[in-house]
């Protein structure tokens, strides 16, 4: 499970599949990424038993294991993490001619807030909530997806759009060289708070230079992407497939860069909250990354 085309779960997906499918005459193990409506998407896939892994942010991860947030009062016991991969900001960018400077200022406003299933939707819903804010504080909630949601900020049909997603990327690319548009700040102390009371978040700054008009950086709080699956999902499978990234990883590195920045020991260690796979465990274990149990 992946998220929109747009997106960078996507590339995830098939640059993991891209290694994983080098092997299959060996292993016999065919992976297919298809795009899909993002974290709480394939967390339901996988616990219904209908994908075997996918991408997830971690404070996803950590509500649905936990029963907590969308996944609230069905903790999902047998999910287990398998790696994280990059940070994705919460990113908010507005048309320039909107008049949208700071997070406030979206109070009113036509705010795309993401399709329902996707990791933006969500940390909306706990960003939301966080201000005291219901849907009716704006003059439109739409619920697009990633991929159409830069084409509705471009044809004026929507003043803003949300996403949780890894820097640079298409669909930011999209937004500000079709309009003139500005990434803007997410801070204040509702945000310090949230970053304080919940593991999964932290502070987070958006490169300037990334996209057109948008020299500066941007400051704003986050999650990370993580690799998720289930204990139902045999371990030699987990095994060859954490085996076919790490074995090969300046390749997957270079397939997007997202990923340029990535470092294999805060992979098994950062934004992991449900426990490791054991067949990832294994392929750290061999590697020396984690003691042998
Ligand atoms: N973070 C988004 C989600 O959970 C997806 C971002 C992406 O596709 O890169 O739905």
């Amino acid at each position: 499970g992946t998220g929109g085309q747009t997106g960078v779960y996507y590339v995830v997906g098939q640059s993991i599949c891209r290694l994983v499918n080098r092997n299959t005459a060996e292993t016999n193990l065919k992976c297919t990424a298809p795009s899909t409506g993002g974290s709480v998407a394939n967390i339901n896939a996988i616990k219904a038993g209908d994908m075997d892994m996918g991408v997830a942010q971690s404070d996803a991860q950590f509500n649905a294991y936990n029963g907590l947030g969308d996944f609230e009062g069905e903790p999902f016991e047998k999910l287990r993490s398998v790696f994280s991969v990059h940070p994705e900001p919460f990113t908010v960018v507005a048309r320039a001619d909107s008049g949208i400077e700071t997070f406030a200022d979206l109070k009113g406003k036509r705010v795309n807030i993401g399709n329902p299933g996707s990791g933006q939707y969500s940390t909306m819903q706990v960003v939301m909530e966080a201000l005291g804010w219901t849907m009716s504080d704006f003059a439109l909630a739409s619920e697009l997806k990633p991929a159409e949601q830069s084409a509705a900020l471009g044809d004026n049909k929507v003043d803003a759009i949300i996403y949780t997603v890894g820097h640079p990327n298409g669909s930011i690319q999209e937004a500000t060289s079709t309009v003139d548009a500005r990434l803007i700040p997410v801070t204040g102390p509702e945000i310090d708070a949230l970053v304080e009371a919940n593991p999964y978040y932290a502070k987070a700054t958006i490169p300037g230079g990334m996209y057109a008009g948008n020299d500066s950086a941007v400051e704003t709080f986050g999650v990370k992407a993580t690799f998720v699956t289930s204990a139902d999902v045999p371990d030699e499978v987990v095994y060859e497939v954490v085996k076919a990234v790490f074995d090969n990883f300046d390749r997957f590195k270079g397939l997007h860069p997202a990923f340029a920045n990535l470092m294999e020991e805060d992979m098994i260690t950062q934004g992991l909250s449900a426990p490791l796979h054991p067949g990832a465990e294994k392929y750290y274990q061999e590697r020396g990354w984690l003691p042998a149990s």
